[in-house]
């Protein structure tokens, strides 16, 4: 019987991690601690980088410019068949939402750790995923059908839907391509500064529009499918501490969400990603107002940067959970053996001027202590002596807390935020710290426009 099912297991022996920095790291640990082999690659710029000192093995994959190394499909599949690679994780932000990549890595005969490329298609395209969304019965934010065709249907469709609204780029991610528009007159331009923003960052200029709703909370569920249609949600997070629509504090659980409106975003969660014939681990993210209404504004069918927080109150390792899925197991638990136990807390440590504009910062790391103690987790992909270059992302680390309690966790958190030191890069160290000792923030009363209204930049 046991062999039997072993015999219907995909080969993992060896992972091709094309990705780098903390995420690397990350599934690096998770692939080691399964007895997998973990190769990576890396540009001419990332020769010293940690994800390459920690893997297995390490492929130079080309110049240090993203579309050289980390975003070139051929030298990826290139590297992963010279190394013998039987599958890829393709980590966060790079290839990891590009279907095309998944179809050719499929086609290679290697296996995407990810939904398959017709899923990531429909859900990348955000419209699409907002007719999926519709189809699985989960209540959607005002906006259009499908992309829009030009400016003058989108002044038409923001007069009947009530301004003020966003104009969103079809293909988007990572917070690029969104445009708040208040009144008609500043549509036009809005509309212009998308359409650029979106062909520089996605290579399609399509667009969306959606009412905006105020004041809300963004909070996101986070999934777990495998490949015969077995799918559970793992609670949700709340990311609303966000600045240009880019997170910087998430938790979980959401201190307003009861065990009732948790299994009902839950399940809105599982049925979407089983309309959509998902598999792997995928978030869906939702607005939430003060009156506890949500909507689907879209889903991200790959690995998110704050996984760790739902990690911490559930004691499921996703990242392991992604390679077994990937290996073709199916789920070892159901939902009700999923159980949240206390609050957890990670701040993202960027390397940035948070006193100028947030500009990203780069040089050597000449001192570095990360914190530690009971409850204190840190992902990072720096060390003592490091160079941070300025041709990629600027999250440089997370760390992450778990306490019995959201007070115990924010108290964690401050110690953490005291204790860590970089030095010879400017951080946004202090100003997390700020956050974490705000009021609003300690009463848990907080939306997604917080940072703007509450911290002044
Ligand atoms: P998460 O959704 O996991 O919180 P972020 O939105 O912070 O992640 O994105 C993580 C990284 O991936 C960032 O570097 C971001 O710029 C990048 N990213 C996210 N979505 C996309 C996308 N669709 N295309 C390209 N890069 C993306
Ligand atoms: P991305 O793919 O870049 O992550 P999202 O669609 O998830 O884009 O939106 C990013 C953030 O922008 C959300 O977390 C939220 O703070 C804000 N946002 C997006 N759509 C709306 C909306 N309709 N109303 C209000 N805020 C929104
Ligand atoms: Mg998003």
């Amino acid at each position: 019987m046991f062999q039997k099912k072993a015999q219907q297991l995909r080969k993992l022996e060896k992972v091709l991690i094309a990705n780098r920095g903390e995420i690397a790291i990350r599934v690096i640990r998770a692939c080691k601690e399964m007895g997998i082999i973990a190769a990576t690659v890396y540009s001419d710029a990332d020769a010293d980088a940690l994800h390459v000192r920690i893997a297995d093995e390490a492929i130079n994959i080309g110049q240090a410019r993203a579309n050289d190394s980390y975003l070139n499909v051929e030298h990826i599949l290139n590297a992963a068949l010279a190394c013998g690679a039987d599958a890829i994780h393709p980590g966060v932000g790079f290839l990891s939402e590009n279907s095309d990549f998944d179809r050719i890595v499929s086609e290679s005969g290697l296996k995407f750790i990810g939904p398959t490329y017709d899923v990531i298609e429909k859900l990348g395209n955000k419209s699409t995923a907002r007719e999926i969304a519709k189809k699985a019965g989960a209540p959607i934010v005002p906006g259009s059908d499908g992309p829009l065709k030009d400016v003058e249907e989108a002044l038409k469709l923001a007069d009947k839907i009530g301004y003020p609204v966003m104009i969103k780029a079809v293909s988007g991610g990572g917070g690029r391509g969104i445009r708040i528009v208040e009144t008609r007159e500043q549509l036009e331009d809005a509309y212009e500064s998308a359409k650029k923003e979106a062909v520089a960052c996605f290579g399609d200029d399509s667009l969306y529009i959606e009412k905006m709703i105020l004041g809300a909370k963004h909070i996101e569920v986070q999934i777990l499918a495998d490949e015969y249609g077995n799918v559970v949600h793992l609670g949700e997070r709340d990311c609303s501490i966000q600045r240009k629509n880019q997170k910087v504090v998430e938790e979980a659980p959401c201190e307003t969400i009861d065990s009732f409106m948790r299994e009902k975003m839950g399940k809105a969660a599982v049925n979407i990603a089983k309309t959509a014939g998902y598999q792997n681990s995928g978030t869906v993210e939702f607005l939430m107002t003060d009156d506890k209404k949500f909507y689907f504004i879209e889903m991200n069918t790959r690995i998110q940067v704050e996984h760790t927080v739902t990690e911490m109150i559930t004691g499921v390792d996703i990242v392991k959970e992604q390679l077994r899925i990937a290996r073709g197991e199916r789920l070892s638990y159901k939902q009700q053996d999923i159980i949240i136990r206390g609050h957890s807390i990670e701040c993202r440590i960027n390397a940035e001027d948070a006193d100028n504009r947030f500009m990203p910062n780069c040089g050597k790391i000449n001192m570095l202590y990360v914190p530690g103690g009971m409850g204190v987790r840190f992902e990072g992909c720096i060390y003592d002596g490091c160079e941070i270059s300025p041709y990629y992302d600027s999250m440089i680390g997370k760390v992450i807390v778990y306490g019995k309690d959201r007070q115990e966790a924010i108290n964690k958190m401050k110690c953490a935020l005291g204790e860590i030191v970089v030095e010879g890069i400017k951080t946004n160290i202090n100003f997390q710290k700020r956050i974490m000792n705000n009021q609003k923030y300690l009463d848990g009363d907080f939306n997604t426009g917080f940072i703007r209204q509450e911290m002044n930049v």
